[in-house]
């Protein structure tokens, strides 16, 4: 966990949805699972988790496509740019795609998760940080709300 000391923005790839993370606790983590990966395109992708009252959408809305009935991903209706993810039924994170934000590079990647399901071109990928081969550490949630 680290903590964000300004508000960043973000956006879709169309333009029509904006959302804004305010400051506070938070955990980035690059996801191999092969849901993010089908739902992206991407070979993997990096998620800021923080707690749903600091993120807020400042422009359109989100359509949302429910993963069974355990989660469900956000995007615009628009564009279909994948915004945010969140397990359904609780009210204590939301992970925030973390290359829809204007400034990604504010927040760095602290470890991996699935990476028993990570793409081999994906190996030398920060093999620094730690990493989980399923859902990784149960870190608290973000407790700071305001
Ligand atoms: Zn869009
Ligand atoms: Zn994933």
């Amino acid at each position: 966990m680290s903590l964000l000391d300004t508000p960043l923005d973000g956006g879709c790839l169309c333009g029509r949805v904006r959302y804004r993370v305010d400051p506070g606790a938070v955990t980035v983590a690059y996801c191999h699972c092969t849901q993010c990966r089908r739902a992206s395109g991407a070979p993997v992708s990096l998620w800021a988790t923080v707690h749903p009252a600091r993120w807020r959408l400042t422009r359109g809305a989100l359509a949302w496509y429910a993963v069974g009935a355990r989660a469900e991903r956000g995007f615009c209706p628009h564009c279909g740019a994948q915004l945010v993810f969140r397990f359904t039924g609780q009210d204590e994170e939301i992970d925030v795609a973390v290359g829809t934000l204007d400034t990604p590079d504010a927040l760095p990647p602290q470890y991996h998760v699935y990476t028993g399901t990570r793409l081999a071109c994906m190996a030398a990928l920060a093999p620094e940080l730690p990493a989980w081969t399923d859902h990784g550490p149960d870190a608290p949630p973000p407790t700071d709300a305001a």
